[in-house]
This record gives structure tokens, C-alpha cells and sequence, in this order.
């Protein structure tokens, strides 16, 4: 017998939400390379839920992902993993074509600057999205492990794959030279996940991390605790209110990079700040921290959940791009469903699975 039905490589948000869903059905692992689950992309996000993010086919993973944030299960956590805060997509020309599905209003130029004093007069409109929410990460990422572990799933952190093969089950080996066997295994693997799928001899497909800086600024403004994320619509820079005198800002960078443990670069600090101050005339007094992550997509910007038609067993929960915090509870039942070959939940139901297929990309 095999040690484990399951076995998912990656205890970041894709492996823990989706072990989460599974583990009450099938006996699941989740190994994780570093000492403790989310390390990398999960622990270094921007912290919010955006229905427009992403595109269209995104969009319906994020609005069905919503109830859940809003409102878990009691046993799953006892408060909202999300505080509204709104959203404005500012412009200096023509307002952003959104998914008409999300709820917007144009906000004029008097408007925007009664919501954000000192934005400077060429940033002339915006459109306001009120729906946009900051997310409590790290209790959201520490429910799901719990919840997993609560139903039988167990977690082994510093496991790192190194290779893997298939003949009828999987047998997979790790760093420190432990093995261990499963019938079926996930790629949740972030930045990692083509180099996971050649260590398991499967073709990789094209997934690619993108680095992405975020600057903390303290300001000469108090009252900022509250600001709206103040979204550029050209897509050069956002940022939020995190105290009352600081602001989280990025430059909207996307920097491809090979995996790896990501850290902000001075230039893109720099673009950061440069940018920032084309937009309000708050003098800064300080950078207060400031990191980087990487943000890894699919060749067409959709994430991949599905079992890889070239490989048996090998099931992808890949390429969650910048929204794979904001999908994660939406993407899990959909993957849950495809894995355990079940009627996806409600929530997910009139979402189509084909869209997020491998077989996408195995012609
Ligand atoms: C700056 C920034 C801002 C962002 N803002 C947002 C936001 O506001 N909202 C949102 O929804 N999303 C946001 N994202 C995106 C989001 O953070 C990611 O989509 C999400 O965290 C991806 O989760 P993951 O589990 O796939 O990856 P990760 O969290 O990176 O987890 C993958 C794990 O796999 C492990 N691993 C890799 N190789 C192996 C191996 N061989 N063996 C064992 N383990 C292995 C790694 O150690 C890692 O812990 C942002 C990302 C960045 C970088």
C-alpha cells in the first residue's frame, strides 16, 4: 500500500486550500521544502481581493471565492477574513474596461480628490470599485493548514523534492534522502512548478515567476489607515493605506526571474517612489520596509488545475499569478472536484473546469 493517497508538493495557499478539501476523502501530505509553510509568494502578497483582477475567466474564481472569505464556515474560523476598503482606478486619459459583472461608478476629478488629498490635477477621473477588500493572509493560510491537519492530512516542512518517477504509483525522494510513495501527486509547487514537474520526468509548460516589489512608505500625512487602493489604470503603480502615516506601495513590476527566495531591488524601489510621487505631493519620510515575491504564471494567464493528459497522476494546481490568494477557496473546490472526480461544490458549479485544464497546453 502506498503511504499516501495524495501527496501535494507545496504548503504555500494553493497546497493548503486545496488539502484542506481533499483531506476528509483521501489520505494527503503536504511536504514543504522550507521550515515553514508559507515562505515564499503566500507570506509576501499585497493582502487584498479584487474582483477585476486578473481578467474575466479569473474574475469568476475571485466573485466565487468571496462568500467564503467573507464568511467561512463556523469550524473553519469564527470572524471575516476580509475588511473593505474600495478601490479607485485612477487615470490620467481613459477610464479601464472592466468585467461588467463588477459592480464600478465613475468618480470625477472633485470627488477624487475630496478621497485622496494631494493627488495631483493631471490624474483627472477614476473609477471607483467599492467591493475591494484587504485579506487577512496569514489567518486565512494558518486556517486552511489547520483545517487540513483537523481532518487527517499531515504536513512534513523542511521536504524538499528532488526527484520523483511513476510506475503505477509514484515514489518520490527528498533532500535529507527520505522516500516516500503515493498514488497521486500535486504540483502546488508556486514558482517551482516547472522544475517540480522535470523532477517528476513531466514536460514542463511554460510556467513562469515574475518578481513583484512592495515598498512601505512612511509619509508628512496622517488619516491614510483607511485609504483606498489607489490603482494606476495603465497598470504602473498601487497602493494602500497601512497606518495612519504609511502606505503600501508597488510599482506594478513584473520582472521575470528564475525561482527563487526574491528580494526588492534599489531600481525598483526607486521606479516605486519615483512613480508615487508623480501621483500626490506627500513628502516621504522613509522607507520602512520593503520586499519582493514572485508571481508565476501560464503562458495565457490563467492557472492550471487539472490532471496532465501526458502524465498519469500528476495533477497541476499551478500558475496562480497575482491573485492566488483572492481565488484560492474557489480554486481549491473546483481542483478538489477534478482530483477526487466529483461534482464540484455549488459555489463552483457554473464555473467550467476546462478552461484551467493542462491539456490546454499538450497539444
Ligand atoms: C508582491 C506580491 C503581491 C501579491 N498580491 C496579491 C494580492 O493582493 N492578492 C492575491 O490574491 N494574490 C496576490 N499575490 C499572489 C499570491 O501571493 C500568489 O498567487 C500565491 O501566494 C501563490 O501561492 P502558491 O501556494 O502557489 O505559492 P507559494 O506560496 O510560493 O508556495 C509554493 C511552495 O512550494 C514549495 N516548494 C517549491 N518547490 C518544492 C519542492 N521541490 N519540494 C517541496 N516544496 C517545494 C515552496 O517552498 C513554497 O513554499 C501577490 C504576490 C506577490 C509576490
Amino acid at each position: 500500500m502506498v503511504d499516501f493517497d495524495i501527496l501535494i508538493i507545496g504548503g504555500g495557499i494553493a497546497g493548503a486550500s486545496l488539502g484542506a478539501e481533499i483531506a476528509r476523502k483521501a489520505r494527503t501530505c503536504i511536504v514543504e521544502a522550507e521550515t515553514h509553510c508559507g515562505y515564499h509568494s503566500t507570506g509576501r502578497s499585497a493582502a487584498f481581493w479584487l474582483e477585476s483582477y486578473g481578467g474575466p475567466v479569473v474574475a469568476q474564481l475571485s466573485a466565487a471565492s468571496h462568500d467564503f472569505l467573507d464568511a467561512p464556515p463556523a469550524d473553519f474560523a469564527e470572524r471575516s477574513f476580509l475588511r473593505t476598503r474600495g478601490a479607485l482606478h485612477v487615470t490620467r486619459g481613459e477610464l479601464p474596461v472592466l468585467p461588467p459583472v463588477v459592480e464600478t461608478r465613475v468618480v470625477e476629478r472633485a470627488e477624487l480628490a475630496a478621497i485622496v488629498p494631494g493627488i495631483r490635477p493631471d490624474w483627472h477621473r477614476a473609477l471607483w470599485e467599492p467591493g475591494c477588500a484587504d485579506i487577512d493572509v496569514a489567518a486565512l493560510h494558518a486556517a486552511y493548514l489547520r483545517w487540513f491537519r483537523t481532518q487527517g492530512g499531515q504536513v512534513r516542512t523542511d521536504a524538499r523534492l528532488v526527484r520523483a518517477s511513476f510506475d503505477g504509483e509514484w515514489s518520490l525522494e527528498f533532500e535529507d534522502g527520505a522516500t516516500l510513495s503515493a498514488g497521486i501527486v500535486v504540483n502546488a509547487a508556486g514558482a517551482w512548478a516547472d522544475s517540480v514537474a522535470k523532477s517528476c520526468g513531466v514536460a514542463p509548460i511554460g510556467i513562469t515567476p515574475k518578481r513583484r516589489t512592495m515598498v512601505q512608505l512612511r509619509v508628512a500625512r496622517s488619516g491614510l489607515r483607511d485609504l483606498p487602493q489607489v490603482i494606476d489604470a495603465g497598470e504602473s503603480f498601487y497602493f494602500k493605506g497601512e497606518s495612519d502615516r504609511s502606505i503600501w506601495l508597488s510599482p506594478h513590476d513584473e520582472i521575470e526571474t528564475d525561482p527563487c527566495d526574491a528580494a526588492p531591488e534599489e531600481i525598483d524601489i526607486a521606479t516605486a517612489i519615483d512613480r508615487f510621487e508623480r501621483v500626490v505631493d506627500w513628502p516621504i519620510e522613509a522607507v520602512e520596509r520593503s520586499w519582493a515575491g514572485l508571481r508565476t504564471f501560464a503562458p495565457d494567464r490563467i492557472p492550471v488545475y487539472g490532471f496532465d493528459p501526458l502524465a498519469p497522476g500528476f495533477f497541476w494546481c499551478a500558475g496562480q499569478g497575482g491573485f492566488g490568494i483572492q481565488t484560492a477557496p474557489a480554486a481549491a473546490r473546483l481542483a478538489a472536484a477534478l482530483i477526487l472526480n466529483e461534482a464540484p461544490h455549488h459555489s463552483v458549479s457554473n464555473i467550467d473546469p476546462t478552461h484551467f485544464l493542462p491539456a490546454r497546453f499538450r497539444n
